[in-house]
């Protein structure tokens, strides 16, 4: 007599229950239901899309032994997923798990990868491991400069002692591309690698919210709840997207009284202080400012060369000190836009199988400085200038001391600091390598003249047309 399903998948569970902990076991094996065994396939019935993808990625090795031992090395196993619990529209739909030594199965066509809240199945065991944390993004890789000292110093104290500090919660906040996922994920990381039993999650804010929003569809904020206050340490990256989101700030108001009452360390960052925070309630606002808020400001030029250094030590690729601060100079508006500018400066020396010189880095520069600048760029601003006035263009840049050359250059320097997102230090380099100072007195001048010489006026008035004409 041949076997039936259900004796062949009780066997596999008793091996698979004596091969991980009961929690594991009630919350993926239990719910499942053998439907068949046809030629050695055995056909299972699992509740979801999601569930069949958590199978496949973390017990497939498990249910091939299982197979193997109940059927032979032969036999194949099916899902069959329950999609929207097999209404008459949507059949429940097979997927084949092919054998171990076939490879990985791929997912269903035209089924969605399941994007709902995994927590809530998951035993706490089983995502302790998963932090959701680059492990790039450490306290070494961050470059430490004046733009970041307070925000990387609390940030540190917090990783040596989460929740013990007065730093609780930690807020950072600084604009796009500044280093806060870097520095809040440095944090993360460095407190699991001295405390390893501590939970430390990372989530975005817009993450959290999905799972949320998904969590009350299934009927599950309960065990999304639950999740969230076992954490020791929880990162929620980019509080700005909660703005507007009544309900879900309103959990994680909960969340955070709950943790913060229990000395978890909590750490958020947004794009701009919380003051500004448009959207969030005030009673949440109000306890972000309990700990310690801190900034990440532009970097100076200081640290824009040193992290390109950086990056290019790791990679493992050597360029001439001169190109790095071209690049430095050039790029300054942040971070990511400058690794950015680097890595297409790499690619276009690997397809055109050139070593990265000056050159290069000026041609690569080109476009993307342009768009960096986003309107006008400090090149088009000289050109103008010099036409409107009749000076050459290289004499903007010489060390010529001829007055209408002066007035020129100074209101090169001038537009380049209305237009342009270039600090002053990159503007002087524009100029000749002229430094700060000098743009500052350049534009100071301008100012003054524009004060007290109409000509002078109208002149700018007449540029500024000019120059916008560019920017629309
Ligand atoms: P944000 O979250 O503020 O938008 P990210 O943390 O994503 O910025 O940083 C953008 C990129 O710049 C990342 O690749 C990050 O590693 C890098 N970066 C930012 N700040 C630093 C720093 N101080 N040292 C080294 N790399 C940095
Ligand atoms: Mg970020």
């Amino acid at each position: 007599m041949h076997p039936d399903s259900n004796t062949v998948w009780d066997n596999c569970l008793i091996y698979i229950r004596n091969n991980i902990s009961e929690q594991s076991f009630k919350t993926w094996f239990t719910p499942i239901v053998p439907l068949k065994l046809e030629n050695d396939v055995l056909t299972i019935q699992v509740p979801s899309q999601f569930f069949y993808e958590w199978l496949e990625e973390h017990y497939v090795g498990l249910l091939r032994q299982a197979i193997d031992q109940e059927l032979g090395m032969e036999a194949k196993l099916e899902y069959s997923v329950i999609v929207d619990k097999g209404n008459d529209e949507n059949q429940p739909f097979t997927i084949n798990l092919p054998t171990a030594k076939s490879g990985r199965p791929k997912r269903p066509n035209g089924q969605q990868q399941y994007s709902g809240n995994p927590f809530d199945l998951e035993s706490l065991d089983q995502v302790h491991q998963k932090s959701h944390l680059n492990p790039q993004y450490t306290f070494t890789t961050f470059i430490e400069g004046d733009c970041n000292r307070l925000a990387r110093s609390a940030g540190f104290a917090v990783a040596a002692k989460p929740g013990i500090t007065s730093f609780n919660p930690l807020m950072l906040y600084g604009g796009v591309g500044l280093g806060k996922t870097h520095l809040v994920q440095a944090i993360g990381n460095e407190i699991k690698s001295n405390l390893s039993d501590k939970f430390v999650l990372y989530v975005s804010s817009e993450y959290f919210t999905n799972q949320f929003i998904e969590a009350v569809k299934n009927n599950k904020v309960q065990n999304f709840t639950n999740f969230y206050l076992q954490i020791d340490t929880l990162i929620i990256d980019d509080v700005q997207f909660l703005a507007g989101k009544e309900k879900t700030q309103e959990i994680f108001f909960h969340i955070f009284n709950h943790l913060h009452q229990s000395g978890k360390q909590i750490i958020m960052t947004s794009d701009c202080p919380p003051r500004d925070l448009k959207g969030l309630e005030e009673r949440l606002l109000s306890r972000f400012k309990w700990g310690l808020t801190a900034d990440l400001q532009q970097p100076d030029l200081e640290t824009r060369i040193a992290i390109i250094q950086k990056k290019m030590a790791a990679d493992g690729i050597d360029i001439p000190a001169n190109v790095i601060e071209y690049l430095a100079y050039s790029v300054d508006t942040n971070i990511r836009e400058l690794e950015g500018v680097v890595i297409s400066l790499m690619a276009h020396a690997s397809l055109t199988k050139r070593d990265i010189d000056l050159e290069l880095a000026k041609q690569t520069l080109k476009n993307i400085v342009q768009d960096i600048d986003s309107e006008v760029g400090i090149d088009f601003i000289q050109k103008t200038v010099s036409d409107y006035f009749n000076v050459a263009l290289d004499d903007l840049k010489a060390k010529t001391r001829k007055k209408e050359i002066v007035i020129a250059r100074q209101t090169a320097m001038y537009f380049s600091k209305e237009y342009t997102n270039h600090s002053l230090k990159s503007i002087g380099y524009h100029f000749g390598g002229r430094d700060h100072s000098t743009v500052i007195h350049g534009v100071q001048s301008v100012n003054d003249m524009i004060d007290t010489n109409v000509k002078f006026k109208s002149s700018i008035e007449e540029l500024k047309k000019k120059l916008k004409m560019r920017t629309v």
